[in-house]
C-alpha cells in the first residue's frame, strides 16, 4: 500500500499538518528538460528524481517538495551537449536562485529537513551553491534547517553495478540515455517508452577537455552517451530497490 507523499498532490490543510511538528523531512527532486535520445522522452530527469524521492518518503515517512522540472546546460561529456535540440538549459544563476528560495521558503513554513535529490548530472554544483546561500542568508535566524544534496545513482551499489552491467561499466557521466535511466523509465513510466526506436551503439567516446563551440561530432547521433539496448524492467526493481534502502538509510541515519 502506497500513500500520498507529494504535496503538490495535497491541500494546504494537510501540508500543514504534516509539518506541523517541526520534525517533518521534505524531499525535493531536481531534474531537467533534456533529450535523451528516440526512444525516451525529454522529462526523463525530472520523472526519475520524483519517483526515487517518492519511494523513498514512502519508506522513511517524509513528503516531496515540488519537483525542480528545469535544470542546468546539457554538457557534451555527461549530456550529450546543450546544442541538442529538445533540450532546455538553464543558466546557473537560475539553478541556484530556485534552490536557495526553496530552501528559504521551506524554513518559513518550519520545515527544519530538506533533501535535494539530483536526477540532473550537471545540477550537482549549482543545487550546492543554492543551498549554501541559503544557509548565509538564514545564518543568525535561530537554529536554521539542516539540508542534505545527494544524487540518485550514487546509492546503486557495487554489487548491483556488476550484476547488472556484466560487460563493464561506462561510468555515470555517460550514462545518458542508458541502461541505468531506460531501466528505470521501463520500470515506472513504461508507456513512455519506446525500445523499438532505441539507436544501440558503443559508449560514447569523449576527449579530456570541453570545446566552445562545441563540436557536435563528438555527440553520438542519438543523443546518448551509452546505449539502453540491454535495458529491462526486472534492471529498473533492481536499480530502485538498490537507491531507495540507500537514500533512505542515509537520510534517516543523518536527518
Ligand atoms: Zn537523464
Amino acid at each position: 500500500m502506497t500513500h500520498e507523499v507529494n504535496i503538490t498532490r495535497m491541500d494546504a490543510f494537510t501540508y500543514r499538518d504534516l509539518i506541523s511538528s517541526g520534525d517533518a523531512v521534505v524531499l525535493i527532486p531536481v531534474g531537467s528538460v533534456e533529450q535523451h535520445g528516440a526512444h525516451m522522452p525529454l522529462g526523463t530527469d525530472m520523472m526519475l528524481s520524483t519517483k526515487m524521492s517518492e519511494l523513498t518518503a514512502q519508506q522513511i515517512g517524509a513528503i516531496v517538495g515540488p519537483t525542480i522540472s528545469f535544470g542546468y546546460k546539457s554538457q557534451q561529456r555527461s549530456g550529450g551537449g546543450n546544442h541538442i535540440v529538445g533540450t532546455f538549459g538553464f543558466d546557473a544563476d537560475t539553478v541556484i536562485g530556485i534552490c536557495r528560495t526553496l530552501v528559504r521558503e521551506f524554513s518559513r513554513h518550519g520545515v527544519n529537513k530538506i533533501v535535494f535529490v539530483n536526477g540532473h548530472y550537471e545540477n550537482y554544483q549549482f543545487v550546492y551553491e543554492g543551498v549554501d546561500l541559503a544557509m548565509r542568508d538564514l545564518a543568525g535566524l535561530g537554529e536554521g534547517p539542516r539540508v542534505m544534496l545527494l544524487s540518485y545513482w550514487d546509492f546503486v551499489t557495487p554489487q548491483v553495478i556488476e550484476r547488472l552491467y556484466p560487460e563493464g561499466f561506462p561510468g555515470w557521466d555517460v550514462e545518458h540515455g542508458g541502461v541505468m535511466e531506460t531501466s528505470l523509465m521501463l520500470e515506472y513510466f513504461p508507456e513512455l517508452v519506446q525500445m523499438d526506436r532505441l539507436i544501440d551503439h558503443p559508449a560514447a567516446e569523449l576527449p579530456l577537455y570541453d570545446l566552445f563551440p562545441v563540436d557536435p561530432s563528438l555527440t553520438p547521433a542519438s543523443g546518448c552517451l551509452s546505449s539502453g539496448k540491454a535495458s529491462t524492467a526486472e534492471k529498473g526493481r533492481i536499480l530502485a530497490e538498490s537507491i531507495v534502502t540507500g537514500m533512505a538509510t542515509a537520510i534517516s541515519g543523518r536527518l
